[in-house]
């Protein structure tokens, strides 16, 4: 397992912890590991991403620690109690969103939803000015009435977060909590879960979103073919990236075939990443992953000024989260 930095555990409370998550399933008489030795923790108020490429095996460990699967071997321990055996405890101050739309029920209205909601969780009489408040926060008070079913999907998806709010869940599960949503009700979805990030809640989300990802995790967990690749917090990962990667532009003024010269380069400097074109304007990327990724930028710039072509630029450079999360993807690390 490959892990970038483990923060230690000290004096913070652990909401939900795995570990050694392994999970085998059967495809057509085929056994193949979904998941493979999962370790990861989500602490107090932490909001912890859960990213890899489809059928990496987010959803399963989503399934697998709300009970929904049974796992083979590992560990899983939510508010302090055992899943699968103290399940029904466990899972008493944990609101799960599910992807897709199963979450809510649809012949019943926005205040039926929520009533229910609360009533299984034995709340009490619910507080009709807390849910007025909350449904006024997520722009449905003029929908209390409305039958779920006619509601639009980023609408069901802001009355599944208010409810997991209500409910006042220790920690709220999301899987792909943007997934099919427009772009107006996928900026709302962030916005609140942004705000929900400034309160004690500690959320486990799982993924595709990079934006949404980007700005409210605390935490990543990189999964692949079921493995973790990276966990660490998200100023580590883009320190990391930072100090090594370097963009370099130059100026193609002899018209020279581009083809030409990116063979010569990539033949020469592997590492070496072709990021973009502008007219004459090449860019370059030197692989943030290689050690020798400045030895190979200062190789580079020889090369460009053996063949009179000039450097119009040459710095370090700062890659977006979904460029760090691709590059991690699509290859290993280097332990
Ligand atoms: P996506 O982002 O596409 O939803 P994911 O990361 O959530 O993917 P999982 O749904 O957890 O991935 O799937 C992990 C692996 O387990 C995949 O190879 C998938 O085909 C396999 N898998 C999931 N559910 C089953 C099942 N019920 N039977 C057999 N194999 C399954």
């Amino acid at each position: 397992m490959d892990v970038l930095n483990r923060a230690e555990d000290i004096g913070e409370e652990i909401v939900l912890s795995i570990d050694g998550l392994s999970k085998r399933y059967y495809k057509t008489k085929k056994m193949t590991f979904a998941l493979k030795d999962i370790s990861f923790r989500v602490r107090q108020g932490e909001i912890v991403g859960l990213l890899g490429a489809n059928g990496a095996g987010k959803t399963t460990i989503i399934k697998c620690l709300t009970g929904l699967v049974k796992y083979d071997s590992g560990e899983i321990t939510l508010n302090s109690f055992k899943i699968p055996e103290q399940q029904k405890h466990a899972l008493n101050d944990v609101a799960i969103v599910l992807e897709g739309n199963r979450n809510l029920y649809w012949r019943l209205t926005v205040m039926e939803n929520i009533r229910y909601f609360l009533s299984l969780r034995k709340m009490g009489k619910p507080d009709e000015k807390s849910i007025d408040e909350m449904l006024k926060r997520v722009s449905l008070h003029n929908d209390k009435h409305t039958l779920v079913e006619k509601l639009s999907r980023g609408m069901q998806q802001k009355l599944n977060i208010a409810i997991a709010l209500l409910c006042k869940a220790k920690l709220i599960i999301l899987d792909e909590p943007t997934l099919g949503l427009n772009i107006i009700a996928n900026h709302e979805i962030v916005k609140l879960l942004q705000e929900i990030k400034l309160q004690e809640n500690s959320i486990l989300v799982a993924s595709h979103d990079m934006s949404l990802i980007e700005s409210i995790v605390d935490r990543v967990v990189l999964i692949k073919n079921g493995g973790m690749l990276v966990d660490t917090d998200v100023k580590s990962l883009r320190q990391l990236f930072t100090s090594t990667a370097y963009r370099m532009c130059v100026e193609n003024k002899h018209n020279t075939t581009l083809q030409r010269i990116i063979d010569d380069i990539t033949s020469k400097y592997g590492s070496i990443v072709i990021d973009g074109t502008n007219e004459n304007m090449w860019q370059f990327i030197i692989n943030i992953y290689d050690k020798s990724s400045r030895e190979n930028a200062i190789e580079l710039m020889s090369y460009f000024l053996a063949n009179d072509i000039d450097i119009e630029k040459f710095e370090r450079e700062t890659p977006d989260f979904q460029h760090i999360v691709s590059r991690l993807l699509s290859r290993e690390l280097e332990s």
